[in-house]
């Protein structure tokens, strides 16, 4: 029996020879690879600036210390969402508010978040959940009404247009950070990248990627550098970059295979799932159904050879959190999906044979 997980990276002779030339020359890292990714990645979005880093964590605690958010400050998030969109928040000191989901898309609710917005609010990180943007437009309305700033957490989301504009120009938002785990729509190994339209925003994010070394002018010339601010080493390898750049290459096929599979799914299966809004069109990175008994539902796919996973389970439960005084039955619509999702498997190197027999697996266990 062929067995299928939830994602997989999808990896062919060009990215072998890209990575392999970058092994056969003088620079692993910080030599022109990074650069050309970033200018590729600047490229796609359309955004002005991009900076590559080591994973998307990073990216996210960078873009919290580019703006300077800090003790006294607030972030509100999704509690649908991976650890890092909230983490990130308290790496700089700064507490975390959740903003309950939308049932239909479980991106993060607009009109939850004015709900959670305090005189201590600084950013709002939205989550463009599975792949779909949320309604920035919205967004940004809201934030420039009470002056916040946005970051979008952009992890799943590469690949996806909003309005006819890509997830990470920045149209709406000041900086969008996304991811390049091997699960995500393309890869690095483990990388991210920031991207932003602002100058000021750009030269931070360079200097807390590398320690907060600057080195300009005559000191070009000597050994010499100065370290202005505490930064971190959250670089990426040219390795990871040649990657990166073969795998941007390929993204607009992925995509129109992720679409195909998650219209597939939505004809045949007949379970529950994410609406998509007439302004997205989603690079889709997951595809989470609703399921009765989950626990059981789960068991069962894996006795089929499906390795299935929950996206995810919301942040405000975990002990972390619940320590800081959340707990359950704060955001009553992120703990009822999550009682309930699965994501079933979705990625571009799926035939059309697997297909067919995912869902008979499928449509077995819940007649079983
Ligand atoms: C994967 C993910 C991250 C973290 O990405 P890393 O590159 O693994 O650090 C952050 N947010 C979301 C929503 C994610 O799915």
């Amino acid at each position: 029996m062929k067995i299928f997980s939830y994602g997989k990276q999808f990896l062919d002779e060009s990215d072998y020879q890209a990575v392999l030339e970058v092994l056969q020359s003088d620079y692993l890292t910080c030599g022109p690879k990074v650069s050309e990714f970033e200018q590729a990645l600047c490229a796609y979005t359309g955004a002005k600036y991009c900076v590559a880093v080591s994973n998307a964590t990073a990216g996210l605690h960078l873009a919290m210390l580019a703006l300077g958010i800090g003790q006294e400050d607030e972030v509100i998030t999704s509690p649908i969402t991976f650890l890092s969109s909230a983490n990130c928040a308290r790496f700089v000191g700064a507490s975390v508010k959740f903003a309950d989901i939308e049932s239909d898309t479980a991106n993060i609710d607009v009109k939850e978040i004015e709900k959670q917005i305090t005189s201590k609010t600084k950013a709002i990180i939205p989550v463009h959940f599975a792949g779909q943007s949320c309604d920035m437009e919205k967004i940004r309305q809201l934030a420039e009404k009470h002056n916040l700033f946005i970051v979008e957490d952009a992890a799943h989301a590469i690949g996806s247009d909003y309005k006819n504009t890509k997830v990470g120009s920045c149209r709406y938002s000041d900086m969008a950070v996304f991811s390049f785990h091997p699960v995500k729509n393309i890869t690095t190994g483990e990388g991210g990248a920031i991207t932003t339209n602002n100058e000021e925003l750009y030269k931070k994010l360079l200097s807390y990627r590398a320690h907060g070394i600057h080195k300009e002018g005559e000191m070009l010339q000597t050994w010499e550098y100065e370290m202005h601010e505490l930064g971190y080493n959250y670089r990426l390898t040219d390795i990871q970059a040649a990657l990166g750049i073969s795998q941007l290459k390929k993204l607009e096929q992925f995509k129109k295979r992720r679409r195909e599979i998650v219209q597939f799914y939505n004809e045949h299966l007949g379970l529950p799932h994410l609406i998509e809004k007439e302004f997205s069109s989603a690079c889709f990175h997951l595809y989470p159904v609703l399921v009765e008994n989950r626990k059981e539902f789960y068991h069962k796919a894996k006795e089929q050879g499906l390795n299935l996973q929950v996206h995810y389970i919301p942040v405000h439960l975990q002990p972390y959190y619940q320590k800081l005084g959340f707990k359950k039955g704060d955001f009553p619509k992120a703990e009822v999906y999550y009682d309930k999702c699965i994501s079933l498997p979705l990625y571009p190197s799926m035939s059309d044979e697997d297909l067919t027999s995912i869902v008979q697996r499928i449509k077995d266990i819940i007649h079983e």
